[in-house]
């Protein structure tokens, strides 16, 4: 299997939350802790105005800051899939991997002394599935998958980062099909 990853479509997310729902939901998450989550964005001058919205959570990255700061080796990028995955036995929760994503995808949890993160539901691909979050967007914006095979499916303009995001010094293996304005 090549590198996998997420797709968003910002024309068509309503920032409806429903992935960061389902995500909780199959992740088993408290009150107040999610792995995944909407950022909006607005703009324009009256009657003008513009609004967006994209879904995020990691993008198992081709260079991980994450996995290369980790001191107790506890983020690993899988090889058949790329995924980045987070073994929560070995992590010590020293919190170094939140402050390294430029994503803000890691999320400490002080009640366990651990940190955890999305991992693609890999569980559920296994099984022949989609990531729960993709199996409930209501407006069908987010895929997950190959990215040869999403390129092919969804077209070959989509990009890596827009306006506002870090530097995408990290390789984010995501394919947004940015809303106009958000396009660099
Ligand atoms: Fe690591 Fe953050 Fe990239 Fe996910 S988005 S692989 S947590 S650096």
């Amino acid at each position: 299997m090549a590198q996998t990853g997420f797709y968003i479509n910002m024309n068509r997310c309503s920032a409806c939350k429903v992935c960061v729902i389902a995500c909780k939901d199959v992740n088993d998450l408290k009150v107040g802790y999610n792995f995944r989550h909407v950022d909006e964005y607005e703009g324009g001058v009256n009657p003008a105005v513009w609004a967006a919205s994209i879904s995020l959570a990691c993008n198992h990255c081709d260079e991980p800051a994450c996995m290369a700061i980790c001191p107790a080796s506890a983020i690993t990028k899988e090889a058949d899939s790329g995924l980045v995955i987070l073994n929560t036995a070995a992590c010590i929760g020293c919190k170094e991997c939140v402050t390294a994503c430029p994503y803000g995808a890691p999320v400490f949890f002080p009640d366990k002394l651990k940190t955890n993160k999305c991992h693609g539901c890999r569980g559920l691909i296994a099984a022949g599935g989609k990531p729960a979050c993709v199996a409930a967007c209501s407006t069908r914006c987010l895929d997950f998958g190959e990215l040869d095979s999403l390129r092919a499916k969804y077209g070959y303009n989509l990009v890596n980062t827009i306006k506002g995001f870090p530097e995408p010094a990290t390789g984010p293996n995501l394919l947004i099909d940015p809303k106009s304005q958000m396009r660099i």
